[in-house]
């Protein structure tokens, strides 16, 4: 801080202004929880489960899985995946053999499907955990079989085809290879063929209609087999993408994938965190490392006690006078000024009414009128990059049945 920065208010306020702070404040239950803690990530789980059951009535006749790799998104897959389970998702999805593990303990009963195939080892602990691994190379798939062999009985899986995205699944040839293998496909038990959109975020993309239809001509290899092609976004390309299963993560935590089909979501997140103090800076002052931002009239700057550390990305930060993230400030939507550090932010609040905010309260960073899209945006990034890099630092709190916990 400069010498000429006056220190204001820096000492969290008394119980006394408690009765004050309810009327600036947000809802009691999205404030920080703890005295200790710097910020909070509240998790509506209710929502959660509305925004599976909307997706499932909008793709019905198909059916709605669930993703859930990644640790729920970073939303916490120990709460996630039990709250969806109640809400009637009987298929999920994860990516690695650990994630595969937690997920069979918190859903006995549902097909649960791994992403990311066979990785070394770990075919054993899938067939364990009854996990079927969504192979996509024909190694994977002799492998899955020799270990049916030694078991006795072939082993469920599904299979991934490449119809275009290029990352994992099997090439054309493969899939025409595999399918005339009757010894080969006697071996494994195929219960899903899926494959993956590029584009599918938007809507008028070509590469939709080519993919589609190089999916449909592919799984003509596998009569009878049940598809699945879309996630969050190709879902809302409308029933000729559904096939007979769907495959959202984002649009369960209440993003919105697609750039211009809304899909029937909301958010499920919101992240708040303390203002540690808040102080007059004089003209031509400097915020922060590198002195990137200079007050051009009197300002007075919040400073918050979150930071790249907890999922702020730093290029969230802004440079001469150009604001690029925002956080919400009793109802108001002020700019980033300066740049993001590991633990804190800056933010100009000169605009604000006098007497709207004080150190101690919360600034919300995520949440009702600042979307994780904006968030995302607003850092040159995507609502997902922003959701699965909260911080482990922050408190957290789900809702559940009205209620928190
Ligand atoms: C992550 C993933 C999904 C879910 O994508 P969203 O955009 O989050 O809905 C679906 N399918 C595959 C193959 C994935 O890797």
């Amino acid at each position: 801080m400069s010498n000429s920065a006056r220190r204001m208010m820096t000492s969290p306020p008394l119980s006394g202004d408690e009765a004050q702070r309810e009327e600036r404040g947000p809802a009691s239950f999205l404030r920080v929880p703890d005295a200790a803690a710097t910020g909070c990530v509240t998790i509506n789980l209710d929502q959660l489960a509305r925004n599976w059951m909307g997706l499932a009535d909008l793709v019905a006749p198909a059916r709605c899985a669930a993703v859930i790799k990644a640790n729920a998104y970073g939303l916490g897959a120990d709460r996630v995946i039990p709250t969806l389970v109640r809400a009637g998702c009987t298929v999920f999805f994860i990516a690695t053999p650990q994630e595969g593990h937690q997920a069979r303990r918190l859903a006995p009963q549902a097909d649960i499907y791994a992403l990311d195939g066979l990785l070394p080892g770990s075919a054993e602990s899938f067939a364990r955990d009854a996990i079927l691994p969504v192979l996509s190379t024909l190694t994977d798939i002799e492998t899955w079989a020799r270990l049916g062999a030694r078991l006795g009985h072939p082993l469920p899986c599904g299979l991934h085809i490449d119809s275009g995205l290029n990352r994992l699944g099997l090439t054309a040839r493969d899939a025409r290879r595999l399918a005339a293998d009757g010894a080969l496909m006697s071996g494994i038990d195929v219960r899903l063929v899926m494959s993956h959109l590029a584009c599918a975020d938007n809507p008028t993309d070509p590469k939709n209609r080519d993919q589609l239809l190089a999916f449909e001509t592919l799984t003509t290899l596998f009569p009878r087999t049940p598809r699945s092609l879309a996630a969050s976004d190709g879902l809302m390309l409308g029933p000729a993408y559904h096939f007979d299963l769907v495959r959202p993560g984002y649009a369960l935590y209440g993003g919105q994938a697609s750039i211009s089909n809304a899909a029937p979501v909301a958010p499920v997140l919101t992240v708040t965190a303390r203002i540690l103090a808040v102080n007059d800076v004089a003209p031509g002052e400097s915020v922060g490392y590198a002195a990137s931002w200079r007050a051009s009239r009197p300002s007075r700057i919040a400073t918050i006690a979150a930071g790249y550390a907890d999922g702020v990305p730093r290029s969230a930060s802004s440079s001469d006078g150009v604001a690029c993230g925002h956080v919400l400030i009793a109802g108001h939507k002020v700019p980033i000024v300066g740049r993001v550090s590991m633990d804190l932010i800056t933010a100009d609040v000169t605009d604000l009414p006098a007497g709207a905010l004080a150190a101690g309260d919360d600034a919300i960073l995520l949440g009702a009128g600042l979307t994780i899209e904006d968030a995302g945006f607003a850092a040159g990034t995507i609502g997902y990059e922003i959701l699965t890099r909260l911080g482990a630092r922050f408190a957290r709190r789900y809702i559940e049945a009205g209620a928190e916990s």
